[in-house]
């Protein structure tokens, strides 16, 4: 099999990089491991212009929401299937005055129809404010859409790339029976290991997400408390989520299990019950930077680094490193 680039990791750093590139009409394999857990399906994946926890307008959000939104649209037309839409936030935890001229656009009272439905659901006297407009991303309906698509384009394997197995000799990348000109690893967490690019600054954390059954708690908002529900395609609440720097294992964390389960009775009054938990790392970096780098003297190159915020900020780094990696030349 012939190609011009190589992609390992069919996450969202890997699904936009490989969807830019072909939109260049660059010919692109992604081989991803399908079986193991991704950040991007575990994440909560939301475009939320302000930072609840300041109330500031949240960072980077000006900087990269127009190219999110147009990715994640095209992606939308494309694929034909639920990539993105808009629901607002209802904000628990709101302050009664704000005076940040920036986020105030973003801030809105609730209606009395909206009061109603948060007296019959939630215990709590606070002040709420819904934010709004905020985007969810369907991650794994896209992720899923977009490997489908490129099976008919004979352009993804599903397993696990086995670095032994790569050389690149004289400027050509060979894998297996597949000769490239270029390789982009895409690989998450998984990137420290890599050995083309090492010494990284990688600190991955791991985040943990309960998915919960919450009958009679209406879809069409996300609700935040500390804690989110976020509604997903298959009924169920997301509910989370911490930052655990220091770890040795991806198992479920049960303290912070009972936090939130204890937290969920003292806010929600209508009965809820935990359907499972998963646990993913996020690849952040010393910095908060996101790594797009190119091999000094190699085709090689990473995109890596997309930290808490990889919705967010992949779909315009994609657009411009896409274009960097078209012109570039060894
Ligand atoms: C709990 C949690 C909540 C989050 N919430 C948000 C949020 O609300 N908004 C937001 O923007 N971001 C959020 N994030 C962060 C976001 O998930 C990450 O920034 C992003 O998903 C990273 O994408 P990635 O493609 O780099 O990595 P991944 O999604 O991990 O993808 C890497 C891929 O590479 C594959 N791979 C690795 N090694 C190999 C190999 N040897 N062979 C084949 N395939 C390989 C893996 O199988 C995987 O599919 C959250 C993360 C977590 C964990």
């Amino acid at each position: 099999m012939q190609t011009e680039y190589l992609v390992i990791g069919g996450g969202i750093a890997g699904t936009l990089i490989s969807y830019e590139l072909m939109k260049h009409n660059r010919p692109v394999v992604v081989i991803d491991n399908t079986s193991a857990v991704k950040a991007s399906t575990v994440a909560g994946a939301v475009l939320n212009p302000v930072n609840i926890k300041q109330w500031s307008i949240a960072k980077d959000y000006r900087q990269y929401i127009a190219e999110a939104l147009d990715s994640y649209a095209s992606l939308q037309n494309l694929l034909k299937v639920p990539v993105i839409s808009e629901i607002p936030i209802i904000a628990f935890d709101a302050p009664a005055t704000r005076e940040d001229i920036l986020v105030q656009p973003f801030l809105h009272n609730i209606t009395e129809e909206n009061a109603v439905l948060i007296n019959n659901a939630f215990a709590t006297p606070l002040t709420t404010k819904i934010i709004a407009p905020v985007s969810q991303i369907y991650a794994e309906s896209l992720l899923n859409a977009w490997q489908k698509f490129l099976h008919t384009q004979n352009a993804f394997l599903s397993e696990r790339f086995e670095a032994e197995k790569l050389s690149i000799t004289n400027g050509i990348v060979v894998y297996k029976d597949i000769r490239a000109a270029k390789i982009i690893f895409c690989e998450g967490v998984a990137a420290i290991q890599n050995p083309w690019f090492n010494n990284l600054p990688f600190t991955k954390n791991r985040g943990d997400a309960l998915l919960v059954s919450v009958p009679g708690l209406p879809e069409k908002f996300i609700y935040h408390y500390g804690i989110r529900l976020i509604p997903t395609s298959n009924r169920l609440f997301w509910c989370g989520t911490n930052y655990t720097w220091n770890y040795t294992n991806l198992a479920p964390d049960a303290e912070w299990r009972n936090y939130t389960e204890e937290k969920l009775s003292r806010w929600l009054k209508i009965p809820f019950s935990v359907e499972d938990h998963i646990v993913a790392e996020r690849p952040t970096t010393a910095g908060q930077q996101p790594l797009l780098l190119m091999h000094h003297s190699l085709p090689a190159a990473l995109f890596n680094g997309l930290g808490t915020k990889g919705f967010l900020i992949a779909p315009l780094l994609a657009k411009q490193f896409a274009k960097q990696l078209i012109g570039w030349r060894l």
